[in-house]
C-alpha cells in the first residue's frame, strides 16, 4: 500500500512530472523537472518543499528544469551514470541495480537502454510504484533512437517481471495515438477494444489516463505482446523470436 503521496502534473504539450512526498519526514522528490516553472508551481500548490531530484534521461523535455529548480530549492539531483547525453547538475549518479533510500522507502535503479541508452526507471517495492521514463508508456514505448529494438525488447521485458499489480508513471500523455494503434496489431483483442473507449472518454473530457498497472499494461500493450500467439499469427511471425515482433510493431509505430 503506498504511504507517500503522488502528484502528478502535466507540462509542455504531453508531459507528466510527478513529486512524490512523504508527510512522515517531509521530504520531496520530483522525477524528471522538465519545466523548471511548472514544478516550482505544483510545489507551492501543494506547499511542499523539494530535497531531491530524479532523472530518467537526458532528453530536454526531462531534464531542462533541473538547474532553475536545484537552484530554487537547494534540493540534490540523482540520475544516470551513462552519460549518451550530458546532464549538467547531477549530484549522484545511478546505474542498474543501484538502489538507495528516499524517506526511508526503498528505490531500485533499473536500467531500461533503447529509447536512449542512458535511460534508467525508478522501483519503489515498497509502495508498489515504478517510474518508467519514456521506455514503458500505456499501451505504447518510447521510440528506439539510441539502442537498438533487441535492446529495448530486454528492456521492456525487466519491467514486466515486476509485480502485476504495480503501479506506473510514465512521462507522455501519448495513450489516445498509442491505444489506436495498439488495435492495429492486436485487433482481436476485446480488453483493447474495451481500453481504446475508456481512454479516448478520459481524453475528451482531459482527463489523464496515467498511471496505469503493469496488469492493464500485459493484457493491452501489444510492445510487452510479442509472445502473445494471435498478435504472432495475425502478423505472419509465428516462428520469429519475441524481439524479432517487437521490432516489427515499433517499425509499424513509427510509420503508422
Ligand atoms: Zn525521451
Ligand atoms: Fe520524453
Amino acid at each position: 500500500m503506498a504511504e507517500l503521496e503522488y502528484f502528478q502534473f502535466p507540462y509542455g504539450s504531453d508531459n507528466y512530472s510527478v513529486l512524490i512526498h512523504s508527510a512522515d519526514t517531509g521530504e520531496t522528490a520530483c522525477v524528471d523537472p522538465g519545466d523548471g516553472d511548472a514544478v516550482l508551481k505544483a510545489l507551492g500548490n501543494r506547499g511542499w518543499n523539494l530535497t531531491e531530484i530524479w532523472i530518467t534521461h537526458h532528453h530536454g523535455d526531462h531534464v531542462a528544469g533541473l538547474e532553475q529548480v536545484k537552484q530554487a530549492t537547494g534540493s540534490r539531483a540523482r540520475g544516470p551514470v551513462e552519460k549518451s547525453g550530458a546532464i549538467p547538475g547531477l549530484d549522484e549518479h545511478l546505474s542498474d541495480g543501484d538502489s538507495f533510500s528516499f524517506a526511508g522507502k526503498t528505490v531500485n535503479v533499473i536500467h531500461t537502454p533503447g529509447h536512449t541508452t542512458d535511460m534508467i526507471n525508478y522501483y519503489l517495492p515498497e509502495e508498489g510504484i515504478a517510474f518508467t521514463g519514456d521506455t514503458l508508456f500505456v499501451m505504447g514505448c518510447g521510440r528506439v533512437f539510441e539502442g537498438t529494438p533487441e535492446m529495448m525488447w530486454n528492456s521492456l521485458s525487466k519491467l514486466a517481471k515486476l509485480p502485476k499489480d504495480t503501479v506506473i508513471y510514465c512521462a507522455h500523455e501519448y495513450t489516445a495515438a498509442n491505444a489506436r494503434f495498439a488495435v492495429t496489431v492486436d485487433p482481436d483483442n476485446a480488453a483493447l477494444a474495451e481500453r481504446l473507449k475508456t481512454v479516448e472518454l478520459a481524453r475528451r473530457n482531459n482527463l489523464p489516463t496515467i498511471p496505469t498497472t503493469m496488469i492493464d499494461e500485459l493484457a493491452t500493450n501489444p510492445f510487452l505482446r510479442a509472445g502473445d500467439p494471435s498478435i504472432r499469427s495475425y502478423l505472419g511471425m509465428e516462428n520469429a523470436s519475441d524481439a524479432e515482433v517487437f521490432a516489427e510493431i515499433r517499425k509499424r509505430k513509427d510509420n503508422a
